[in-house]
């Protein structure tokens, strides 16, 4: 039954409400009553809405993120913030509460790029000749194009049907290419040859692009065209060939990459395992222009990021170990010992051991990483007990015979407390 909401002065002099800043209440208050106009709040009394309106206030106003435990099996997983970050270096944070040398030379005190630092840390972990960094992998692909293959101009960029692929939370990045090139398809969905690139060629093509096929395998009757051919018809052609890796699989495989591109881009919240940021790779001249076009202050990368950022590639050029890699690394007896280990600390909850798969996520496409994993079985709605979980910080897979906690991503240290979850919301 819709009730008629009471009037705004009546709800904002409520007694309850008086600590709270009246015109934010206000607005938040016009938004709910427009809100029980197309679905009624089941608010009968003046009290009620006090409550609800409440309730709204304090959700706004608590900690933008919570912590999950994920038992998700998928390591660099969008919705779950993607790479796990070192403590350490989020520690060092505070130093930015007041003002930093962001963009000063401290030696000169004149102005100074702020990427300065960043991006000769990438040059010297990937070998590369220039680096740029971004605010995301995102913003890569848009700058190259704009810079190097502009619509404005009628400009192409020559793409693979094969590799028009979405990505994840409806991102397909050719897509976003579109809004700033012309996009000329090459090929079919699982064929492309060289020679369909070389017939789509044009005076008006300034750019060969591929995209890494993120979480999608192709198998089968499938070809497709390398890197070093690619490179080498756009050189012939006196055209940019540019690589979209994506996720990167490894450094070593970057620092490949690069001897057949004259660009390559990647995030640096995927394997990284760092913050959100793109990365740019590749010849000089090339870089120099990405850094010159308007655009580019559209897309840098703020202190937070880039603080973060010079710690994690310090951390690789010393060779340490970083989350996601400890994670990746964990040999079967560790996987097994951590599922046991959490089997007991269950107690006397009724779960079983499966061999399960894993994946990296994050757009790479593997076959599956081996682990283990806890099915809960209980009387109750495996429904029910997947969403009790996920409101409790426990990310989980609901399946048909149960409710299955992978353990690969999964940090031993919070082995005991992801069990009194269990066992509290059992
Ligand atoms: C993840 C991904 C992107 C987007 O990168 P962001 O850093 O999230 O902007 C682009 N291309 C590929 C192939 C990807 O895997």
């Amino acid at each position: 039954m819709k009730t008629n909401p009471p009037a705004m002065h009546a709800l904002l002099n409520a007694p309850a409400l008086k600590t709270y800043p009246r015109e934010r209440l206000k607005a938040l208050a016009t938004a709910l009553f427009k809100a029980h106009q197309v679905t009624p709040f089941a608010c009968a009394s003046l009290n009620e809405w006090v409550e609800l309106i409440k309730e709204r206030y304090t959700a706004l106003m608590s900690a933008p993120l919570k912590p999950l435990y994920n038992a998700t099996g998928v390591v660099l997983s969008t919705n779950l913030g993607r790479a796990c970050l070192e403590p350490s270096h989020l520690k060092e944070l505070e130093l930015l509460g007041g003002y930093v040398n962001l963009e000063v030379n401290m030696q000169t005190g004149k102005r100074a790029n702020r990427c300065h630092l960043v991006q000769e840390l990438l040059k010297m972990l990937f070998n590369a000749p220039d680096a740029l960094i971004l605010n995301n992998n995102a913003s890569a692909l848009v700058l190259v194009a704009s810079v190097f293959a502009p619509k404005a101009q009628n400009k192409e960029t020559l793409l693979s049907y094969g590799q028009l692929v979405e990505i994840g939370g409806h991102f397909r990045a050719h897509e976003l290419l579109e809004c700033v090139t012309n996009l000329r398809f090459v090929g079919s969905t699982n064929k492309t040859y060289l020679q369909d690139y070389q017939h789509a060629l044009s005076p008006n093509t300034t750019l060969i692009t591929t995209i890494h096929l993120s979480n999608f395998l192709q198998q089968g009757f499938v070809a497709s065209v390398g890197a070093k051919e690619l490179y080498k018809l756009a050189t012939a052609h006196q055209v940019l060939f540019y690589e979209d890796l994506g996720s990167m699989q490894s450094v070593p495989q970057v620092q490949k990459s690069l001897k057949h591109a004259h660009l390559v881009s990647f995030s640096a919240d995927k394997l990284l395992g760092s913050v959100q940021g793109g990365v740019v790779l590749g010849a000089k001249e090339c870089i120099q222009k990405l850094a010159k076009h308007p655009l580019y202050r559209a897309f840098r990368a703020d202190k937070i990021q880039l603080y973060m950022l010079a710690r994690s590639l310090q951390a690789h050029i010393q060779g340490q170990i970083n989350p996601t890699q400890r994670l990746l690394a964990q040999d079967s007896d560790t996987l097994l010992n951590k599922a046991l280990k959490l089997l007991h600390l269950l107690g006397g909850i009724k779960a079983t051991l499966l061999e399960t798969t894993a994946l990296v996520g994050g757009g790479v496409a593997d076959m599956g990483l081996k682990s283990f994993g806890l099915l809960l079985t209980p009387k109750k709605d495996f429904k029910e007990l997947h969403h009790a979980l996920h409101q409790q910080g426990l990310a989980c897979i609901l399946r048909c015979d149960g409710v299955l906690l992978d353990t690969f991503a999964l940090f031993e240290k919070d082995l005991s407390t992801i069990a009194r979850v269990v066992k509290n919301t059992l």
